[in-house]
């Protein structure tokens, strides 16, 4: 269930869904997704949907996780890149493999605990994580070359925009359940361009930590 084939499978099953960068696909071929989730929907690991991580959260679908990945990687640098909500923490470790220095924020203490193992588990060593709302981004580090927002905000959080270096880029899902569209946006001279990728359905961004 977890075999090379089963992974193989799901590479092949992203490409035909018009995923192109080969390097976004190799990482994901070799990232052992299954250890991101519970052991009980191990056999699921592999397919191509968003699974639940318990406290009403869920693992990002792997289409979801390759364009978003694509995109940020075709726009410009990735040096420094923050991402707001860590969840099971797969997406962090397909990013890792892939850019400069990466933090990550997650208001669940539980699945921050969990997520944390998982990437010291796979020697990732320029991940660093924190206990956050994201909301209000991770300040000391920035500004970022990239923002990934994770879970959709109604309105992107202002103080989001102000991490951001001069040339900085955020991709996030923006609206209310059930009508959210995937955004990138580039900050530019003249402020900020906003571009709609596509229509999406993630978990809200929410306020506070617990
Ligand atoms: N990329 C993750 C997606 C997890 S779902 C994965 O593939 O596993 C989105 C995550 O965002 C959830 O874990 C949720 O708890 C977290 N989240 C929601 N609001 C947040 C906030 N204000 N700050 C930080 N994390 C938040």
């Amino acid at each position: 269930m977890t075999s090379q084939r089963t992974r193989e499978r799901l590479i092949n099953r992203l490409r035909d869904s018009g995923i192109s960068n080969n390097k976004v696909l190799e990482v994901m071929l070799n990232t052992p997704r299954h250890i991101f989730i519970d052991e009980a929907l191990g056999s699921h690991a592999y397919d191509d949907t968003a699974l639940p991580i318990g406290f009403g959260q869920t693992i990002s679908q792997p289409y979801i996780v390759a364009r978003m990945t694509e995109i940020l990687l075709e726009t410009g640098p990735c040096e420094k890149v923050l991402e707001i909500g860590t969840g099971s923490g797969y997406q962090t470790a397909v990013l890792a493999q892939l850019v400069g220095q990466l933090f990550s924020v997650e208001r669940i203490s539980a699945l921050l605990t969990k997520a944390r193992k998982r990437i010291r588990e796979l020697n990732f060593y320029n991940v660093r994580m924190k206990h956050f709302d994201g909301h209000m981004g991770w300040k000391e580090n920035g500004p970022y070359d990239v923002i990934i927002v994770t879970a959709a905000p109604e309105e992107i959080p202002k103080e989001l925009f102000a991490q951001l270096n001069d040339s900085g880029r955020m991709i996030a899902p923006i609206g209310p359940n059930g009508q959210q569209q995937l955004n990138l946006i580039r900050r530019t001279e003249q402020g900020y361009e906003c571009q709609v990728i596509e229509e999406v359905s993630f978990v809200p961004l929410l306020p506070g930590n617990r």
